[in-house]
């Protein structure tokens, strides 16, 4: 007897679907898996045969063999074990075959029935919802990643008695299931985060720069001495960040999802993400790695923050990874069996002493060489640098500002603004791809950014004295829309841009 059951396979961000066929006929017992396996998508012949042994169904000694269709499709994963285990049961007659009819599968089969979590949960129902499926038989522990979805009915299974359970009464079953869906829902905006902008005394320079990169999502370099606040900077940019909107909150979440870092406790993403890896983080760990490549730091930082503390500390291969997906706002890895395109559109913040000992230009305590200086500095390459909007100095606090005792800004307040001006681009972008000023690309800054005739003669002087290049140039015209955002402004004027430039790096 023959039966078919609909799975799916995970390539990079990319769902296939993939057919699990079944034919149980007379002959020499045997067991054979065919169709472009992966080893461990092999080793489900073996994982399944002893766990259906283990809820008490015995494979007849009969000639089985299951194929994954297309063959060309390269299956990776342990997801196959419960679409081949139900394959196999609708073969022997178990499982009624109009069953399967608008189920798709995954699901990892332990030895002892128990169906354990994957990854991919998430963009393998939305790719169901899309092909018209009606349900997604998911292991339980991810049921709450569907929650989101409405087209598709997810249904949970613990063990392999369930999916028989499942098969033998469907709607008795599915009536059965807790509510997980509703509660899913409450991806809370609502968090506790011990951190506060308050805290940080003095700084009004540091703590404006972050407010512009945040508004229009605009990368930030911070440069100053050790213990001056730059970390504590970057740490509070959390507090500050607007909300995710419901198509992003499902887009990051396949990510989360398909880099396996989703758990029951926490089934969406539900805020911006903040990644803060290390410097001395692989390139691979950075970009996404492995031959069926998976997301790296710069992808699962997608519409939020990547922090680089440190950032001459980090290898130049790490760094140099950064550039492409810092302008196209994507990464594309090349692998012998195809090209993986990630998204990564991410606001970069990045930390950096100005010297090696970290007090340069204050001679009384840096004695570095300029030589030494200059290629600590140089240890960022200038392209890198030119993707970089806003550079701003973090000098240390003096003792009257320390003690001072003025209350300072919360982060409540200064993201009461940030607000304000996300939803200024809402109204602007509505319609188009682009979220924030700083998603413009040069067509679109024509479109958006009108600039005074003050400001286009300051432009032009200052694009020729400070040897501006064209990337340069794009990127200042998209901090100022952001600055004019920010003081509710239509125009770009003079000021604007004069306080842009003031944060671009010159030079040499
Ligand atoms: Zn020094």
């Amino acid at each position: 007897m023959y039966s078919s059951v609909f799975s799916a396979s995970i390539l990079g961000m990319e769902i296939r679907g993939v057919q699990v066929e079944a034919d149980v006929s007379n002959g020499l017992p045997s067991f054979v898996m065919v169709g472009y396996a992966s080893t461990q998508v092999k080793e489900a012949q073996d994982r399944v045969k002893t766990a259906l042994k283990n809820v008490g169904i015995s494979l007849p000694p009969k000639r089985m063999i299951v194929n994954l269709a297309p063959a060309d499709l390269r299956k990776e994963g342990a997801g196959f074990d419960l679409p081949v285990a139900i394959a196999i049961l609708a073969a022997m007659g178990i499982v009624p075959e109009e069953a399967l009819k608008g189920l798709i599968v995954v699901g990892e089969v332990g030895l002892d029935g128990t169906i354990n979590p994957v990854s991919g949960v998430l963009p393998v129902a939305i790719y169901g919802q899309e092909q018209g499926f009606t349900r997604c038989m998911v292991p339980w522990e991810n049921i709450r990643e569907g929650g989101m979805l409405t087209g598709i009915q997810m249904v949970g299974v613990r063990n392999l008695t369930d999916v028989l359970h499942y098969f033998q009464d469907t709607e008795k079953y599915l009536a059965e299931l807790p509510k997980k869906e509703a509660d899913a829902k409450e991806t809370s905006e609502e968090w506790e985060y011990p951190l506060d902008f308050s805290e940080i005394h003095g700084q009004p320079g540091a703590k404006r720069a972050a407010e512009i990169a945040v508004s229009g999502f605009h990368n930030l370099l911070l440069v100053g001495p050790p213990g001056a606040g730059k970390s504590m900077t970057a740490k509070r940019i959390p507090t500050i960040l607007p909300p995710l909107t419901e198509e992003e909150k499902l887009e990051v979440t396949k990510i989360y999802s398909i880099a396996g870092l989703l758990s029951g406790r926490r089934p969406v993403m539900g805020r911006r993400p903040y990644r803060a890896p290390h410097h001395t983080v692989s390139p691979q760990a950075l970009a996404g790695g492995g031959k069926n490549p998976k997301p790296g730091e710069i992808t699962l930082a997608h519409r939020g923050v990547l922090f680089l503390d440190e950032m001459p500390e980090f290898s130049r291969k790490s760094l140099e990874i950064l550039r492409q997906p810092l302008e196209d706002k994507e990464i594309i890895l090349a692998r012998v069996n195809g090209t993986y395109t990630f998204p990564a559109n991410v606001l970069l913040v990045a930390a950096m002493n100005p010297c090696p000992c970290g007090y340069f230009p204050d001679r009384t305590r840096c004695a570095c060489q300029m030589r030494e200086v200059n290629r600590y500095m140089g240890k960022i390459s200038r392209p890198l640098l030119d993707r970089i909007d806003l550079c701003v100095e973090v000098s240390e606090v003096s003792y009257r500002e320390l003690s001072a005792g003025e209350p300072e800004e919360s982060s409540a307040q200064i993201r009461a603004r940030v607000l304000q001006v996300h939803r200024r681009q809402q109204e602007r972008f509505a319609g188009s791809s682009l979220r924030f000023n700083g998603d413009m690309q040069p067509s679109d800054i024509e479109k958006y950014c009108q600039v005074t005739r003050e400001g286009k003669e300051l432009l032009e002087r200052m694009y020729a004295a400070m040897h501006l290049s064209a990337r340069a140039y794009h990127r200042i015209l998209k901090v100022s829309r952001t600055i004019a955002d920010m003081a509710g402004e239509e125009q770009v004027n003079g000021s604007h841009i004069r306080e842009a430039l003031g944060y671009r790096l010159t030079e040499g």
